[in-house]
């Protein structure tokens, strides 16, 4: 059966058993047109859950068996109210029973432990999507659970582990060569070559449904969430954010990139390899258009987006012997690399008397721990200095139009000086589809509104 259509479900569709029932709807109505496979996130909010309780078991903390009881709780309700028939109802809660048992175990184990490794995070946050999965397949007619750790093959980066496309590929073409009905697929999982359970990182399940669609080669990537569509900024920071009908995939993949969280930005690689078109939905008003990502468009206006991250912190590395010598700037990224700090904006003066680069608060601590040590000898001499700011968040401005179009970063910088926003750093990429900046958070809101009233 010849799968031609990707539906993807995040925690927001399916957050109680009555937006469950419209996503059932919605399934049904796609699937009486042609064939499609389903992609289901967690219920909202189950993934923070469970990690939290990884947390709490760590500590032995006896809030966990308040949080687990309550995450069970809201499995079985949905269960009871969307099984299809009284024998599936019996068979579902003892189904759940067995997967909180199976849960129960694993937190065990993390407090005797004392600590929990990456690896078993990714085993407790894992239960979010197989609970989902298994619910939404009970509840849609046609239905049937397919767990994704059997065909989403992985290395061992637990966490965030990177896919093996080769292995996918085959895997997810021989595993729905015969099979008949509507799979209903958990998203955010996959498995390591020995088997073992991993996540492809926070709301990493958008990229499910992408790895799936590209290799299934369907002819459209659903994204069904809980706005009408990507926006020209983030509705819940500025209220004039208006719905983008239209954007290329590398216009996505900056906004996404730098914070619009609608869709995550692994997404658009797939599709763009089999020049699939990726469509966002809401599932609260399933009759407006949407968003369509896809490629070469024209591009106007010049700006679409204006997205930001918060709780970033920004490292200054200074000092005279960075001038001019090779190879300071690759000791600076390999020292954070080697941490695996995640460095998402890079700028550095000409004089090369400093180079500046935003990472997440939460890892400012190993980021400077490493370039200390790289540069131990520089900083006890005094050549190198090591300066850090935090209560930072970075803004970009996004769109293919801003591309060879003069003036555009002195609107931007005049508005925000007439706005009075203080700038600590900024970055264009090459491809001058985004300009990102570094401002103090508390100046977040004034800067996007502004933004946001100056270009749209
Ligand atoms: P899901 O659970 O469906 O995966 P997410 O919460 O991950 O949904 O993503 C949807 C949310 O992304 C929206 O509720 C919205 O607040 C946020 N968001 C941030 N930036 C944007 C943007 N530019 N356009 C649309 N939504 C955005
Ligand atoms: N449930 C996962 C998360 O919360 C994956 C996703 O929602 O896309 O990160
Ligand atoms: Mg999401």
């Amino acid at each position: 059966m010849k799968i031609t259509k990707i539906l993807k479900f995040g925690g927001s569709s399916v957050g109680t058993p009555k937006m469950i029932k419209k996503v059932g709807e919605i399934v049904g109505i796609a699937s009486r047109k042609e064939n499609v496979a389903v992609v289901v996130s967690a219920f909202q909010g189950v993934t923070d859950q469970l990690l939290k309780c990884a947390r709490l078991a760590v500590k032995n903390n006896p809030q966990l068996q308040i949080e687990l009881k309550i995450l069970k709780d809201r499995h079985i309700k949905a269960a009871e109210e969307l099984s299809r028939s009284k024998k599936l109802k019996v068979e579902s809660i003892n189904y759940i029973e067995n997967i909180f048992k199976e849960l129960g175990l694993a937190l065990e184990n993390i407090s005797k432990e004392k600590q929990v490794s990456n690896k078993n995070l990714d085993w407790v946050a894992s239960f979010g999507e197989r609970l989902s999965a298994y619910i939404m397949a009970i509840s849609i007619k046609n239905a049937y659970l397919a767990d994704a750790r059997e065909f989403i093959k992985t290395d061992n980066n637990f966490v965030n582990a990177q896919v093996d496309f080769a292995r996918t590929n085959r895997k997810i073409n021989n595993f729905f060569r015969n099979k008949k009905g509507i799979p209903i697929i958990t998203g955010f999982l996959g498995s390591t070559l020995k088997g073992e359970t991993a996540t492809l990182g926070r709301g990493g399940s958008d990229y499910s449904a992408a790895i799936l669609g590209a290799a299934l080669n369907v002819k459209v990537i659903e994204i069904w969430t809980d706005v009408d569509g990507v926006m020209s900024a983030d509705p819940r920071l500025v209220k004039n954010a208006i719905v983008l009908p239209q954007i290329s995939y590398e216009e996505a993949i900056e906004m996404a990139y730098f914070g619009a969280k609608v869709i995550h930005p692994a997404t658009m690689l797939p599709a763009i390899k089999k020049n699939i078109p990726l469509l966002i939905k809401n599932t609260f008003n399933s009759s407006v258009p949407g968003t369509l990502i896809k490629k070469d468009l024209i591009p106007l206006p010049v700006a679409k987006g204006i997205t930001s991250i918060d709780d970033i912190a920004l490292v200054n590395v200074g000092g005279v012997s960075l001038a001019g010598i090779p190879g300071s700037a690759a000791r600076i990224f390999e020292a954070t690399a080697r941490r695996k700090v995640n460095v998402i904006l890079i700028s550095q003066a000409s004089s090369e008397h400093t180079v500046c680069f935003a990472i997440k608060s939460s890892e400012l601590g190993v980021a400077l721990q490493s370039l200390k040590k790289e540069f131990f000898k520089e900083i006890k001499s005094s050549q190198v200095t090591l300066s850090d700011i935090s209560g930072q968040c970075i803004l970009a401005l996004v769109g293919d139009g801003m591309r060879g179009v003069p003036g555009i970063s002195g609107r931007l910088f005049k508005v925000l000086g007439d706005n009075g926003v203080n700038i600590f750093a900024i970055a264009q990429g090459g491809s001058e589809r985004s300009i990102s900046f570094v401002v103090d958070s508390k100046n977040k809101a004034r800067a996007l509104n502004a933004v946001h009233n100056e270009f749209f």
